[in-house]
């Protein structure tokens, strides 16, 4: 008997559970959207590339899915006020290339290769990446070390959000079910800023199980304003400030990264998992963080 669209039952025998498809022309069609749906389980749908695997498991059964790809206005990435405005369908792919001048462009570049596979870089977004708020996400890991300010919209109005108030736990943000983050902020950095992005996965695009960005300016041979980030190793990312204590006003000598890279390992409450036990994750983290630091002094 020959396949045909009725005998091989296309339409019953997708992946997902059924959903509803909306298709808003405009951010505040998809925010009157949300506030109407979120209760019904409505998710906003982005680059697709964390919530339509967790579909196609039917580990997420959303009801219906507001599609914002449609919305112009949120492909925009911009310098505005001192920082880079990163709307909500920006892809990971738009930082290949530095998108902004200054080390901010560059940071974003050598970090963004490090997320999943090329193909997953075309579609998935920035925004999506932080609202999901898994720990092992790189942007997410940039957002809180840079201290990227993130905006809100629900049918009560726009909020902003401080990068430290926005991560809360494990895929958990501070975002209610019937806001969509709109965009981030990231402050741009000073000319003479320097970085470093130290990751480890076990196979190259795969979520990291530990990493560390550092940024840090030099002022008369010492280390001024040091910021280390550490993301993969605990429920959500975070500065490590006891880290940028041990840094501050010291020599960039080997052992003032060592006392930092410790500090950092001793702060954090690691993750247990299949992967990594507690203690390899607090040695990745020295490790990560000294290799981090190694490269913004180098
Ligand atoms: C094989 C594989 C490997 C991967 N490796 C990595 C990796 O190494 N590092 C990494 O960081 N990521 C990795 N990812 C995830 C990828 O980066 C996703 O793109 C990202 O996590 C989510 O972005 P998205 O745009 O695809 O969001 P979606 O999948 O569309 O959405 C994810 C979640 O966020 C919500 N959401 C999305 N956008 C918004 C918004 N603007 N407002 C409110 N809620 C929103 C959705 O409702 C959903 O709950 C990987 C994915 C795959 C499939």
């Amino acid at each position: 008997m020959p396949l045909t669209r009725a005998n091989f039952g296309i339409g019953t025998l997708v992946k997902p559970a059924p959903f509803a498809h909306h298709a808003p022309a405009n951010v505040e069609e998809a925010v009157e959207l949300l506030g109407a749906l979120a209760a019904e389980d409505g998710r906003i749908l982005a680059g697709g590339q964390s919530l339509v695997p967790t579909m196609a498991f039917r580990l997420a059964k959303p009801a219906h899915l507001i599609d914002i790809n449609g919305i112009a206005a949120l492909e925009k990435l911009a310098v505005e006020d001192g920082s880079l405005a990163i709307g909500a369908c920006v892809r990971h792919a738009a930082f290949h290339r530095p998108a902004v001048a200054g080390p901010l462009g560059p940071l974003l570049a050598s970090v963004v290769r490090h997320i999943a596979h090329y193909p997953i870089r075309l579609r998935g977004t920035f925004c999506g990446s932080l609202a999901h708020a898994d720990p092992a996400s790189e942007w997410c890991l940039v957002a809180a070390t840079l201290g990227a300010e993130m905006t809100a919209m629900s049918t009560r109005g726009a909020r902003t959000i401080a990068a430290a108030d926005f991560f809360a736990g494990i895929m958990t943000t501070d975002l209610a079910e019937d806001e969509l983050l709109t965009a981030a902020r990231l402050p741009l950095l000073r000319d003479d800023t320097r970085f470093g992005f130290c990751e480890f996965s076990r196979r190259a695009g795969d979520y990291a199980l530990a990493m560390t960005l550092a940024t840090l300016r030099m002022q008369n041979g010492v280390i001024v304003d040091p910021r280390v980030g550490v993301g993969g190793a605990e429920a959500f990312v975070r500065r490590i400030r006891q880290a940028e204590a041990a840094l501050a006003g010291r020599r960039p000598e080997a052992a003032a990264l060592r006392a930092a890279a410790d500090a950092a390992a001793d702060a954090i409450e690691p993750l247990e998992d299949i992967q990594a036990d507690a203690a390899y994750r607090r040695d990745l983290v020295r490790a990560m963080t000294r290799r981090a630091l190694e490269q913004a002094c180098a």
